[in-house]
């Protein structure tokens, strides 16, 4: 039977921001099986190692793994340098800060917040269109949130901005890199299983639990489930798809009567 996966990704390399952790470590895992070449790029040097070593591998596959900090102009600077011939780049990389009322939100937070999780992607995206490192035809797409487009809560509002920001970034790639017939989309995640939201700062356990109710699912997602709405924005499944915000969250966005 001849094979026919319009969601492969073989022979394509794909960088994947974020990787040492979550939705960007699941993505990375999930693109090898499909086949891609993997450039898998974050912080911790052991944590990018163990996923680096957790990619599947065919003899055909080879995968790069970069430690930088993408806050930095240094570590922007190091990763572009390294990669070339780009496929599909998922801008994943992000932090939470927790929960605060805006009376009481701190400049470094802010600082901190917009480096990481608005400027290091509009940067990145920048200087690898410029240096020309994405292929014709490349699918680039952005982590945004769920929680910058349609469901907004309390304290959440830097967070909330910065996916907001991100969101229309993408959109207004998609009209600029046209030129080049890179699509440029972004995926709306509600809450999802992974570090984020289980580490320092982030919500109580009763709150975390109680939040479930709001999704029509009745649960939040897992990496694995966002990663794959990834694929098929950087697949050719979705060849004529550009300038889309794709939302993933359980239903939580629905608005209930
Ligand atoms: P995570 O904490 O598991 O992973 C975040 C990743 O970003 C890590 O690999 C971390 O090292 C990397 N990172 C943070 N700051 C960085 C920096 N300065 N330079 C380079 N890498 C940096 O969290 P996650 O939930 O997997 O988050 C991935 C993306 O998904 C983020 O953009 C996040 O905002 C977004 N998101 C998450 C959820 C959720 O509920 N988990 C929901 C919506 C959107």
């Amino acid at each position: 039977m001849k094979e026919y996966n319009p969601f492969g990704l073989s022979g394509k390399w794909v960088l994947v921001t974020g990787a040492s952790s979550g939705i960007g470590r699941a993505t990375a895992l999930e693109c090898a099986l499909l086949g891609a070449n993997v450039v898998v790029t974050g912080r911790n040097e052991s944590r990018l190692q163990a996923v680096c070593d957790e990619l599947d591998r065919s003899e055909e596959q080879q995968h790069l793994m970069v430690v930088a900090d993408l806050a930095t102009d240094k570590g922007l600077d190091s990763l572009v340098r390294v990669v070339d011939n780009l496929d599909g780049v998922v801008s994943n990389a992000g932090i939470a800060r927790g929960n605060v009322p805006i009376k009481f939100l701190k400049d470094d937070v802010l600082d901190d917040v917009l480096d990481v999780n608005l400027k290091s992607h509009v940067k990145l995206a920048r200087n690898l269109f410029k240096k020309k490192k994405l292929n014709k035809g490349a699918s680039y797409v952005f982590t945004a949130s769920i929680s910058g487009v349609a469901s907004f809560t309390v304290g959440n509002a830097v967070y909330g901005m910065s996916k907001s920001a991100v969101n229309a970034f993408a959109h207004y790639c998609a009209v600029d890199f046209s030129s080049r017939q890179i699509r440029c989309n972004a995926v709306c995640p509600g809450m999802i299983e992974t570090p984020m939201n289980t580490g320092e700062g982030s919500v109580s356990q009763e709150d975390y639990e109680r939040n479930k109710e709001h999704y029509l699912l009745k649960r939040y997602g897992r990496p694995e489930e966002v990663a794959r709405a990834i694929v098929f924005l950087l697949s050719e499944a979705s060849s004529f798809v550009t300038g889309h915000s794709l939302i993933v969250d359980g239903g939580v966005s629905v608005p209930v009567n």
